[in-house]
């Protein structure tokens, strides 16, 4: 049995597979706490589910692109994952914060998608995760994989340094995500524009992709 939060369809609201139609499973519990976390990934009043259930409702929502595992923290549940894999027809699109590599490593034959974010201290009030970061993408190998940064006027250039630093030295887009308030970003577009002009020059491959199911009014 596994502790779920919710499960629901929607469509994809960030990063490059932005508007496919997914089904979302949004495991409870996480490894870090950001200081702009507004999921309810609480296992108070999550519902427990077997793994045949969730493999069940994976599958009986054949019209969906893919299945987006979400929190919380879904490397946190391997064993469910793998058991998705094993079983699921639609491909998995694992949305994670991009610190857990050895749990990536378990279960990275089963994923065909990884959205990993990167932290900044500057907006999360963590420390810095750099390393983790690092490790977390090399161990997804050639994986199709992508890197997002949520960020908001703290952002400073050595984040700007490291973020594209390492996008580059793995190839990988780096999909710039404002944090939003409500329906809008919290930065004005000049700012937006600045930051995706500085990011450009060091990695060319920086996308800036705000998180389009909140102004469209879609879960
Ligand atoms: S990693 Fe994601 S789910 Fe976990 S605290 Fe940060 S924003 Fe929230």
């Amino acid at each position: 049995m596994v502790k779920v939060k919710e499960i629901f369809t929607s469509i994809q609201g960030e990063g490059p597979l932005v508007g496919y139609k997914q089904l979302f499973i949004r495991f409870c519990g996480c490894n870090l706490k950001c200081a702009y976390c507004d999921t309810d990934f609480d296992a108070k009043n999550a519902q427990e589910y077997t793994t045949e259930e969730l493999i069940n409702v994976c599958n009986n929502n054949g019209d969906c692109h893919s299945v987006s595992l979400t929190g919380g923290e879904p490397l946190m549940h391997t064993d469910v994952i793998k058991a998705l894999g094993n079983n699921c027809k639609l491909p998995l699109y694992l949305e994670t914060n991009g610190t857990l590599a050895e749990n990536l490593t378990e279960v990275l034959d089963y994923i065909t998608y990884i959205s990993a974010d990167i932290k900044l201290p500057s907006c999360t009030n963590m420390p810095p995760m750099w390393e983790k970061h690092e490790d977390f993408f090399a161990a997804a190998g050639d994986k199709y994989l992508f890197a997002k940064v949520v960020f908001d006027n703290n952002i400073n250039d050595f984040e700007i340094h490291k973020i594209t630093h390492l996008c580059k030295k793995f190839d990988i887009e780096l999909i710039l995500q404002p944090m939003m308030s409500g329906k809008f970003p919290v930065v004005n577009s000049e700012f937006m524009q600045e930051i995706l002009d500085k990011c450009i020059k060091i990695h060319p491959k920086t996308r800036l992709i705000p998180q389009v199911h909140k102004f469209i009014d879609v879960i």
